[in-house]
C-alpha cells in the first residue's frame, strides 16, 4: 500500500492535469492568433506600404512631367525671343535671359551658345564661360541634333556634374543659330531637390530618388550618389524598360526596400520611392506589442476563469480519490463534502462511491465483529482474547484471569437438549456480564468453558469477583429450570506467573482441583508453584 502511495507522488493529480491543459491551450491560442495577426498585418503593412510609394512615384512623374513642360517652354520662349530679337545687343540678351532665368527658377544658369559652339551670352555672368567654346559630349550633341535635346548628367566645362536641357535657335530667316540651354546644377540648390526637398528622407526612412534613361542618379538625398550609375538595380532595370510597378528590393548597398516607381513620360526619368523594409518591421513590431497588450489582460481572465472552472470540475474526483484512499485504508473517513455536484457525471460517480464505499464498511464490519465475537453468547472469542492479551503482555500490563466451566453440563445437555444447553450458556453469559467491572473482558474459550481477564486486580478482588459470578449463577433462574454451578479457578500475574501460558496453565489446575473437591466452588492458584492450591470454596 506504502509503495503504491509513494509512487502516486509521481502522477499528475486531475486539477493539476486539466489546469496545465486550459493553460496550455489558452497560451497556444494566444500564441496562434497574434502569429496570424502578425502575418496577415505584415502582409497588409507590405501591400500599403508598396501601394502608398507607387502613388508618390506616380504623382512625382505626374509634377516631374509638368516641371519638364514649362522648363522646355520657358526655354522656347527665351529661344523665340533671341530669334526675333537678333539685332539685340550682348546686354539685352544677357538681360533677357537673367530676367527669364530668376522669374523661373528653372535652371541654375541659362546661356546662349552659337553654331561652332561657343558660348555666346550666359547668366549669371559671372560663370565666365562668354567666349569659351564648349567642348564637351552634351553640348556638340545638343548642337548637333538642331531639336530639343536632354542629356543624361556630366561634367560641365567648368567642373561641376550637371544636366543640360536645349532648344535650337533659329534666326528671322530660319538660319540654325545654336542653341539656348539651361543647366541644373545636380549638387547644388537646384529645382529638383527644391521640389523633393533638400534634405528628402521621411521620419520612416522613405525617400524618392531619379534616374535618368541610362540609368545614372539625378536626384538621390545622398549627394555624393549623385551621377552614380544604378543600372544594375532591379528597379532601375525596369523603369529603363518603360515599366510602372511597385517591387520589393536589395539596393546596391544590401538594404531591403519596398519600392514604387514610376517613370516620366516624354523624359524617361525614373521615379522611385522606397521604404526600408525594416521601417515597416518596426511598425509591425509596435504594432504586433500593442495587440499582445490588449490581448493578454482579456486572455489571462479567460486562462483564470478556465483553470477555475477545471478545478471545480476536477474537485469532486480529487475528494473521491481521497475518500477512496482513505476508505481503502480502514480509516473512518467522512464522506466527500459535497456529493451534490453540478456537473452530472461527477455528481452520480460520487452518489454511488459513497453508497459502494458505505455498503463495503457495513459489510466489512459485520464480518470483522463476526470474527470477533461468539455468535452464541456475543462475548468475545477466544480469538479476540488472545489479541487482547498479547497486548497487554506487550505494555506490561499486571492482569487476573479466571476460568470456568459448568459442571455436570453433559446431563443438562443430555436430559434437556442441546438447544436448552445453549440457552443455560447464554444465561451464564449474561451474569458474567452483570457481574465483572467495566474494564474485564468476558470471554467463551470454547464449549461450556469461559475466561474473564481482569486488568490490574489484586488477588483478593479477583477471587471476589469469581466468587460473584458462580453464587450469582447458583441463584439464577436458568432456562433449564434448575440450579446450575459452575467450577472456577483464579490467577493472577505476576504473583503465579508473568507468562499467559503460565498462567492459563496454573489457572486451569485450580478449576481442575475445583472440579475434583466437589465442584460448585472456586480456587485460587498457589502462589510461587506450578501446582494449586490455596483453595477457597463456596
Ligand atoms: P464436569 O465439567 O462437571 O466434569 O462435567 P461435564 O458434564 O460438564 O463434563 P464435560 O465438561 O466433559 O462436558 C462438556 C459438555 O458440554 C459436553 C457437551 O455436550 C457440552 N457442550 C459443549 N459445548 C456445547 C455447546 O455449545 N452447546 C451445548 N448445548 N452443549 C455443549
Ligand atoms: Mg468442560
Ligand atoms: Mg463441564
Amino acid at each position: 500500500m506504502l509503495h503504491l502511495i509513494a509512487r502516486n507522488k509521481y502522477k499528475l493529480s486531475l486539477p493539476m492535469l486539466l489546469s496545465s491543459l486550459t493553460a496550455i491551450s489558452v497560451l497556444l491560442t494566444l500564441v496562434i492568433t497574434i502569429t496570424a495577426s502578425y502575418q496577415s498585418q505584415r502582409e497588409t503593412l507590405y501591400d500599403t506600404t508598396l501601394q502608398m510609394n507607387n502613388s508618390s512615384a506616380q504623382k512625382m512623374s505626374l509634377t516631374m512631367e509638368s516641371l519638364f513642360q514649362s522648363m522646355r517652354a520657358s526655354l522656347r520662349t527665351a529661344a523665340d525671343y533671341l530669334s526675333e530679337h537678333s539685332s539685340l545687343d550682348d546686354s539685352g540678351i544677357i538681360d533677357h535671359l537673367e530676367y527669364s532665368r530668376k522669374t523661373s527658377s528653372y535652371f541654375n544658369s541659362l546661356f546662349w551658345v552659337d553654331t561652332n559652339g561657343v558660348v555666346k551670352s550666359i547668366s549669371p555672368p559671372a560663370i565666365a564661360l562668354k567666349g569659351t567654346k564648349l567642348t564637351t559630349a552634351a553640348s556638340r550633341e545638343a548642337l548637333e541634333s538642331r531639336a530639343s535635346y536632354l542629356s543624361m548628367p556630366y561634367v560641365s566645362t567648368t567642373g561641376r556634374l550637371i544636366i543640360l536641357m536645349s532648344e535650337p535657335v533659329y534666326d528671322k530667316n530660319q538660319h540654325y543659330a545654336g542653341f539656348i540651354g539651361g543647366t541644373i546644377y545636380l549638387q547644388e540648390k537646384n529645382i529638383l531637390n527644391s521640389i523633393f526637398g533638400s534634405n528628402a528622407i521621411e521620419d520612416n526612412g522613405s525617400y524618392f530618388y531619379v534616374t535618368d534613361p541610362s540609368g545614372k542618379l539625378v536626384f538621390h538625398p545622398d549627394q555624393t550618389r549623385l551621377g552614380e550609375d544604378v543600372s544594375e538595380n532591379k528597379v532601375v532595370q525596369s523603369l529603363m524598360t518603360g515599366k510602372t510597378g511597385e517591387s520589393e528590393v536589395v539596393n546596391l548597398k544590401g538594404r531591403k526596400y519596398l519600392a514604387g516607381y514610376s517613370t516620366v513620360p516624354n523624359t524617361s526619368w525614373g521615379i522611385v520611392m522606397q521604404s526600408p523594409v525594416e521601417t515597416v518591421y518596426q511598425q509591425l513590431n509596435s504594432q504586433i506589442r500593442s495587440t499582445i497588450f490588449y490581448m493578454s489582460l482579456p486572455f489571462l481572465i479567460i486562462m483564470l476563469v478556465a483553470m477555475y472552472i477545471a478545478r471545480k470540475l476536477a474537485s469532486p474526483f480529487a475528494a473521491l480519490t481521497d475518500y477512496i484512499g482513505q476508505a481503502a485504508g480502514a480509516n473512518e473517513t467522512p464522506p466527500p463534502v459535497s456529493p451534490n455536484h453540478w456537473n452530472r457525471e461527477a455528481h452520480v460517480l460520487s452518489q454511488t462511491v459513497v453508497l459502494a464505499v458505505e455498503a463495503l464498511r457495513k459489510q466489512s464490519e459485520e464480518l470483522s465483529h463476526a470474527a470477533h465475537v461468539d455468535p452464541l453468547t456475543g462475548l468475545m472469542n477466544r480469538r479476540t482474547m488472545e489479541e487482547v492479551l498479547s497486548k497487554w503482555t506487550a505494555a506490561n500490563v499486571p492482569f487476573g484471569l479466571i476460568v470456568m466451566d459448568l459442571d455436570r453440563f453433559k446431563c443438562v445437555n443430555d436430559t434437556l437438549g442441546h438447544q436448552v444447553g445453549d440457552e443455560v450458556l447464554k444465561c451464564l453469559a449474561q451474569v458474567m456480564l452483570r457481574s465483572v467491572r467495566s474494564n474485564d473482558i468476558c470471554c467463551r474459550y470454547g464449549g461450556e468453558e469461559f475466561v474473564v481477564l481482569l486488568p490490574r486486580v489484586s488477588e483478593e478482588e479477583a477471587f471476589r469477583l469469581a466468587e460473584r459470578i458462580r453464587k450469582t449463577m447458583e441463584k439464577e433462574p436458568t432456562p433449564a429450570n434448575r440450579v446450575i454451578t459452575l467450577s472456577l479457578g483464579v490467577a493472577i500475574s505476576p504473583q503465579h506467573g508473568s507468562e499467559p501460558s503460565t498462567l492459563f496453565r496454573v489457572a486451569d489446575e485450580a478449576l481442575y482441583a475445583a472440579k475434583e473437591s466437589g465442584r460448585n466452588r472456586t480456587m485460587m492458584a498457589a502462589p510461587g508453584t506450578d501446582h494449586p492450591t490455596s483453595v477457597s470454596k463456596s
